[in-house]
């Protein structure tokens, strides 16, 4: 049967953390939307629309170029309007079956789509559903009332409807609340849907910990990596110092282009070494004006970024400042928290040390200060 089908990738993930978009990012080594629009192909879509934000039109177009028959439209603010606005660019016969799925549920496969279509033969509509079967509770922080899970399902995508049907009930959907799935606004206008035995596999990329399970389940293999960084910057006049991405008070300042933060310069190079990905100078050059006096956060978030665009992982980091002065102890805490928060890290994946050169040396002598750092970064195999 032949088919049409709208991917709505145009989420802000919120939930998923720091960084790009979980539609592009990667899973196995293949950006998260392109699994499911080569499923889609392969199921044998006429046309597949990908409906992304306005920012990732582009990036839609890298990843998924060289596949047939799919094209990129700027998504809505709700996920409501960005289906509709996939549906009307559909052009497709109005009993045409349209399949709306959304591409943070990566796993997507051939069958999953036969079982919709089948079931679209005696219905209106038809998802893909599991039974629940934990125990569910009502409540706050403490149980008010237990609820019988006999009769109820979690609802998955890809939904299943016929073109024309689905995209009249959309435009009759007037209600304040935002619908979260098709089969909700199809349903308002008394669609009879059927309940397809969904696949846990087809779990939804929600918050960052789901990535690991989907690379599990994705069987992703990983080749180790560690790079190293090392940077120094002079002592000049002034009140306070930035080092790992936190202010410490102190009667002089490093000198340099941007914020002069040795610590996240450093680590920035070490993660970039890791991926092969050149060094700080060559994304920042300290030539372009636009990086002077700038936050160096925004260059550990890039290097953070390039290993995510990579489809790899950062397992852990360590950096270690050298300097007679100020004392690092003291602000140790806030430097691993803060160089979490920048690589979207568990704390115990970053390390921050300190050491002195026993007065020898342009350390000693506290002409500067002197920071190394490693990184142990994963990639696809
Ligand atoms: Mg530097």
């Amino acid at each position: 049967m032949s088919f049409v089908a709208v991917i709505v990738a145009a989420g802000s993930s919120l939930r998923a953390g720091a960084g790009l978009p979980k539609p592009w990012r990667q899973v196995g080594g293949k950006i998260v939307t392109r699994w499911s629009v080569e499923a889609m192909i392969e199921a044998g879509a006429a046309q597949v629309i990908v409906v992304a934000a306005e920012d990732h039109q582009e990036t839609a177009r890298k990843a998924l170029g060289d596949l047939p028959n799919w094209s990129v439209i700027v998504g809505g603010a709700s996920r409501a309007e960005s289906v509709s606005l996939g549906l009307a660019a559909l052009s497709a016969d109005p009993e045409t079956p349209v399949l709306v799925h959304d591409a943070a549920r990566p796993f997507l496969t051939s069958d999953h789509v036969h079982r919709l279509l089948a079931a679209l033969e005696d219905h209106d509509g038809a998802i893909l559903a599991l039974p629940v079967t934990d125990t569910l509770k009502r409540g706050d922080d403490q149980i008010v009332d237990n609820v019988d899970r006999q009769g109820l399902w979690r609802a998955q995508t890809p939904q299943a409807f016929r073109l024309g049907a689905l995209s009249q009930a959309y435009k009759a959907w007037t209600s304040q609340t935002e619908p979260t799935d098709d089969a909700q606004v199809a349903g308002a206008q008394g669609a009879s849907i059927a309940l397809v035995p969904g696949d846990p596999r087809l779990m939804k990329l929600t918050y960052p910990e789901d990535f690991t399970m989907a690379e599990a389940l994705a069987g992703t293999r990983w080749r180790t990596r560690t790079g190293m960084g090392v940077d120094a910057h002079r002592w000049g006049p002034g009140d306070g110092v930035w080092l790992c991405g936190i202010l410490i008070p102190f009667d002089q300042t490093l000198v340099g282009h941007s914020d002069a933060d040795a610590g996240l310069h450093a680590l920035t190079d070490a993660i970039l070494g890791a991926i092969g990905d050149g060094d700080i100078g060559e994304h920042f050059p300290p030539s372009d004006p636009q990086w002077k006096g700038v936050s160096s956060d925004r260059f550990l978030r890039y290097a953070g970024e390039r290993v995510r665009l990579r489809g790899g992982r950062i397992v852990n980091v360590d950096v270690t400042l050298i300097c007679e002065q100020p004392r690092i102890r003291p602000h140790r805490d806030a430097m691993r928290q803060r160089l979490a928060e920048l690589l979207d890290l568990p704390l115990d994946g970053v390390s921050v040390k300190a050491t002195t050169t026993e007065g020898m040396g342009y350390t000693g002598r506290q002409e500067g200060l002197l920071a190394q750092a490693i990184a142990t970064v994963e990639l696809p195999a």
